[in-house]
């Protein structure tokens, strides 16, 4: 099996690539942040204190994710329960933000990730997967953009969707969520030393997927 992991921060277009990248080499797409959104969905509903330890711990062991394919699009569940739907909103982000630094939660969801991996070819996006959940994919990408741009992109989409949005505070959450994904003391996001740089700043999407294709031709083709 083949692992190809894109890691990047907050809004730098990981999902939407990673998505192109699979289909077009017929590869499975695993997106983890749905996982710790999963988990963060389970901890906002059962209004679990995060910053206590065993309270978060006990709540871990009652969760069980598990991911699904259905007509090619990853569906997330949760105790049983398909929880998709709900993963996307300001909240459970916010949560997923702060709690992905926990212990429990990490480890809660590392067999998932590496046992997908084990069954199909994947091109997998997160924060960690190069530097620790997959540290011997085949090829790793490092995928970012400044955060003007990515602040940018997401100001377009929110206006796109009709909903109200303030470009300068979309700015400083992306900041704020980079710091913390950076900073935290278990699996921090950084550059794996064997990750290929893909400053997307000034790329369209295309031009980022052609970029992405032909290096894992390179290597893995
Ligand atoms: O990528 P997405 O925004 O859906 O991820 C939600 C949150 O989960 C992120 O803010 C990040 O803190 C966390 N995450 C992580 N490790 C991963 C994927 C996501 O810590 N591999």
């Amino acid at each position: 099996m083949a692992g190809i992991a894109i890691d990047g921060p907050a809004g730098a277009g990981k999902s939407t690539i990673a998505k192109k990248v699979a289909k077009e080499l017929d590869f499975v797409y695993v997106d983890t942040g749905a996982l710790y959104r999963a988990i963060a969905h389970y901890l906002v509903t059962n209004k679990i204190d995060i910053e206590k330890d065993e309270v978060l711990s006990k709540a871990c062991e009652e969760i069980t994710v598990a991911i699904e394919y259905e007509n090619s699009v990853q569906q997330v569940y949760l105790n049983g329960e398909n929880v998709t739907p709900y993963l996307r909103t300001e909240e459970t982000g916010n949560m997923a933000s702060k709690s992905s630094a926990k212990a429990p939660v990490r480890a809660a969801l590392l067999d998932l990730q590496r046992d997908m991996a084990k069954q199909y070819n994947v091109v997998m996006d997160g924060r960690d997967i190069g530097t620790n959940v997959l540290p011997d994919a085949e090829v790793k990408i490092y995928l970012t953009a400044s955060s003007k741009e990515r602040a940018g992109r997401r100001y377009k989409e929110l206006v796109e969707k009709g909903e109200k949005s303030d470009f300068d505070r979309i700015e400083a959450d992306i900041i704020e969520r980079d710091e913390r994904d950076m900073n935290r003391a278990i699996a921090p996001l950084k550059q794996a030393e064997d990750a290929v740089l893909v400053d997307s700043s000034d790329m369209g999407i295309d031009e980022v997927v052609d970029t992405i294709l032909s290096i894992v031709r390179d290597r893995i083709q």
